[in-house]
């Protein structure tokens, strides 16, 4: 018996596009990807902000199927990722699989079927759903007093206005992580003052952000693709260190660590600048910003630290806690994600009516980073315990979309109608995962967007090694299947 299941994927950033390209790879081509946006690149088609740039090396930053010879740097821009992505879907053949504007408001399990709605109201029907919806996603809007006051504009770093004017402005950058650091350093300069707002600050690792990649790196990778292949698995082997350092104590980590204070001593001499900007906290615990020029810009004439808390916002300005009024012109918020969101606020219904709301009610929670309990044939890719941070997400994003087509193999030779992950099985994993996160850098004591609600680690505490055979192992005794002997599936769709 074969038949051929109906997918739907989605979202079209880093996880969405890996999981079409594999199921592509491995004979499915009843595929759809919906995506909200009205281009595909995820996180790299909504952040369009100045000096958006990835910290991670691009020959890294890549889909392992589709190296890229040509990287301009060696940490590529926001828009060099975003094009990139969007030729691979060209290159690959993906561009008739996926539908944009299309936005999905409700996913529904009911007689074995997936109903997916979208804002517009089309709907479509599907064996399986792989949410495939991102982490960094949903812009936090900061609960400040008086913002909706302000009488300029105000803009979140995730949601760009590229008509926005800089220039000769007096611009206030509210927030102190990647996006806040890359935004001081680039608007420095362009606006006639910038005021960085720093609840906490962060510890900025100095790193040659600008690189340009050598001229003589680009034609060698041009000439050999066999080159492409081993350079990218030799970075990937290569940032075994990050795993390393981030979940194993030893003196690796604290050398990595004293890197990043000295990076603060070296670059910021005056005292109460360098105290200012001296976090409570162990380099790393937060996700690490790396910048070859932040604390040279916010040290430059034009640009002032207020470490001051905000009280409020006014028409004019922010005031803060000390009674100081700034006067501003606009106003950014690099306040970050609500992270745990994932693929809500949809309305996403499993088995007998369960919403992920109830089951996600104190934080995210799925089996080895991809099945929930409760919803059958229904696979998250870069979801909860992702490892965002310490191993590549190209990589776990293809190892999970091969663990989910080997679960299509399977439900095409009719093995199964509906697979779902038990309960105890997903209990077991979070409590050996929670377990494992002791003694990661992250759990050292810091209030980072990696925290859920209940204060769980949401990363992946074990290495690649772990990860690659987590999502390679199939425990038949983790799930629950069903299989109707008078299947309707029998016949070829
Ligand atoms: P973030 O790391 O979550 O930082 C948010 C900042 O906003 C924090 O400094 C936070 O202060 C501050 N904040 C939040 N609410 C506030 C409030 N009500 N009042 C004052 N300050 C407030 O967000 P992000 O910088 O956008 O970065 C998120 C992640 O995106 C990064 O960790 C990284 O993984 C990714 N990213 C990557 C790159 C890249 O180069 N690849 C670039 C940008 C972003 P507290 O610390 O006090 O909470």
């Amino acid at each position: 018996m074969t038949r051929s299941p109906r997918v739907i994927v989605v979202g079209a950033g880093i996880g969405g596009i890996t999981t079409a390209h594999v199921l592509a790879r491995r004979g499915f081509d009843d595929v759809t990807i919906l995506e909200k946006g009205d281009e595909a690149g995820g996180v790299w088609h909504w952040n369009t902000y100045p000096g958006l740039t990835c910290d991670v090396p691009s020959n890294l930053y890549q889909f392992a199927f589709a190296p890229k010879p040509d990287w301009e740097r060696v940490f590529a821009t926001g828009p060099q990722i975003k094009r990139y992505v969007n030729d691979v879907i060209d290159h690959l053949g993906l561009r008739d699989r996926l539908i944009c504007d299309a936005e999905v408001v409700s996913t529904v399990f009911a007689d074995d079927e997936w109903t997916v709605t979208l804002a517009d109201g089309r709907t479509f029907v599907a064996d399986f759903v792989v949410m495939a919806t991102g982490v960094l996603h949903h812009p936090n809007v900061p609960d400040i007093p008086g913002l909706d006051t302000f009488g300029g504009p105000v803009v979140h770093s995730a949601r760009w206005d590229a008509d926005l004017r800089i220039e000769g402005e007096r611009v206030a950058v509210i927030g102190s992580g990647s996006t806040g650091v890359q935004l001081v350093t680039a608007l420095q300069g362009l606006a006639s003052r910038v005021l960085h707002f720093t609840r906490s600050p962060q510890w900025v690792m100095w790193a040659p952000m600008d690189l340009k990649q050598s001229r003589l790196l680009t034609a060698v990778l041009t000439r050999f693709p066999a080159a492409r292949s081993a350079l990218y698995r030799a970075l990937l082997s290569g940032s075994g260190f990050l795993a390393d350092v981030t979940t194993v104590p030893s003196w690796r980590r604290r050398a990595l660590q004293q890197f990043a204070r000295a990076s603060l001593a070296v670059q910021v001499r005056d005292r109460r600048t360098r105290a200012a900007l001296t976090p409570d906290y162990e380099p790393m615990c937060k996700r690490q910003v790396l910048s070859g020029g932040y604390y040279r810009a916010l040290q430059s004439v034009d640009a002032d630290l207020v470490d001051a808390p905000i009280r409020e916002v006014t028409a004019t300005g922010i005031t803060t806690g000390d009674g100081v009024h700034h006067p501003l012109d606009v106003i950014v918020l690099a306040t970050g994600f609500r992270a745990h969101d994932y693929m809500r606020p949809m309305d996403l219904r499993g088995r007998d009516g369960v919403r992920i709301d109830d089951v996600w009610a104190d934080g995210p929670r799925a089996y080895r980073l991809t099945a929930i309990p409760g919803f059958p044939n229904l696979f998250t890719v870069l979801g909860p315990n992702s490892p965002t941070g310490s191993i590549s997400l190209q990589y776990t994003a293809e190892r999970t979309a091969e663990a989910i087509a080997d679960r299509l193999d399977e439900f095409a030779a009719g093995v199964f109608d509906t697979i779902e992950v038990t309960e105890e099985a997903t209990d077991e994993f979070l409590a050996e995962a929670n377990t494992a996160m002791g003694p990661t850098v992250w759990a050292t004591g810091c209030d980072s967007w990696y925290l859920t609600p209940a204060g769980d680690v949401d990363l992946w505490p074990y290495d690649r090694r772990t990860l690659t055979r987590m999502l390679a192992e199939h425990r038949t005794d983790h799930y629950r299947f069903t299989r109707s002997p008078m299947t309707t599936h029998g016949a070829t769709r």
